[in-house]
C-alpha cells in the first residue's frame, strides 16, 4: 500500500509521453505516463510500465518545459495535462508536484488511478487534480482480484470519497468476455455508482489484444491468448445495465 506524500519530488520515472492524446479527459491532452504499478491486470496493455525502474528518471522542470509548448493546443481544445501509467499514485510526490505547477500554469489536470492507494496519499495529490479517471475493473471482489491480483476495497474506498468532496470523475470499466461480463457483476458496478453524486459519465472499455506483444517480449505470461475481444452486441448490453439506472455513458 502507499504512504502519505510527505516532501516534494522534482524528479521521477516516467515511460514515456503522448502530446496529443483524445481519449484520457476532455480536449487535447499531454499525457505523462508515469511507470510502477502495483497491479497485475491480466489485459494490461503497459506491461512495460510494471516497474517504476524500467522507466526513465526526468525532473519536473522537464515535463514543464515540454508541457508549457502545448499550452495553447490544450487550452483552444479545452484540454489539458492527464497522468496515467502504471498507476501515477506509486510516485505521490512527484504526480502532486507535476499536477501543482500546472495549476500554476492555468492549466487542466487529470489523473488516471486504478484508486489502489492510501487515501491520504491521494487526498494529497487530489488537491491538485481537476478530473478523476477512476478505473474500476469490476464490483464483485473475487473477480477484482482475478483481474488485478489486488483488492477492491482501497478503490471503493477512493471512489466514496472523491463523491464526498465532489470531485468529477469518469469511471472506466473494460469489458472482457468471460472475465469481467457477468450481469451481475456490471450491475453491482451500476448500483455502486449510482449511489456517487460526482460520476459525469462510465466509459465500458472493450478489451483488445494490442498490448499482448508487449508482454511476449518481456517474458511475461499472457493469460487472456484465447479469449475474444466482445462483440458490439456484448459492448451494448454492458453499457445499457448503466443506462437502465439513469448512469450517462460513452
Ligand atoms: S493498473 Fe493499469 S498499468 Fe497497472 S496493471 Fe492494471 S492496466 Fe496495467
Amino acid at each position: 500500500m502507499l504512504h502519505p506524500v510527505s516532501e516534494v519530488a522534482t524528479s521521477g520515472y516516467i515511460h514515456s509521453v503522448e502530446t496529443c492524446g483524445t481519449v484520457d479527459g476532455p480536449g487535447i491532452r499531454f499525457i505523462i505516463f508515469t511507470t510502477g504499478c502495483p497491479l497485475r491486470c491480466l489485459y494490461c496493455s503497459n506491461p512495460d510500465c510494471r516497474y517504476l525502474e524500467h522507466g526513465k528518471q526526468v525532473t519536473v522542470d522537464e515535463l514543464i518545459a515540454e508541457i508549457k509548448k502545448y499550452t495553447s493546443y490544450m487550452k483552444a481544445s479545452g484540454g489539458g495535462v492527464t497522468i496515467s501509467g502504471g498507476e501515477p499514485l506509486f510516485q505521490p510526490e512527484f504526480v502532486r508536484e507535476i499536477f501543482r505547477r500546472c495549476k500554476e500554469l492555468g492549466i487542466h489536470t487529470a489523473l488516471d488511478t486504478s484508486g489502489f492507494c492510501n487515501l491520504e496519499t491521494a487526498k494529497s495529490v487530489l488537491e491538485f487534480v481537476d478530473l478523476v479517471l477512476l478505473d474500476i475493473k469490476s464490483f464483485e471482489p473475487a473477480t477484482y482480484t482475478k483481474v488485478t491480483g489486488v483488492e477492491i476495497k482501497p478503490t471503493l474506498i477512493l471512489a466514496k470519497y472523491l463523491s464526498d468532496i465532489n470531485k468529477p470523475a469518469w469511471i472506466r470499466f473494460v469489458l472482457v468476455p468471460d472475465l469481467t461480463d457477468d450481469t451481475d457483476n456490471i450491475a453491482g458496478l451500476a448500483d455502486f455508482i449510482f449511489t456517487l453524486n460526482n460520476i459525469q459519465r462510465v466509459e465500458v472499455l472493450p478489451f483488445h489484444k494490442m498490448g499482448e506483444y508487449k508482454w511476449e517480449e518481456l517474458g511475461y505470461e499472457y493469460k487472456l491468448k484465447e479469449t475474444p475481444i466482445p462483440t458490439s452486441e456484448q459492448v451494448e448490453k454492458a453499457l445499457n445495465i448503466f443506462r437502465s439506472k439513469g448512469i450517462f455513458t460513452l
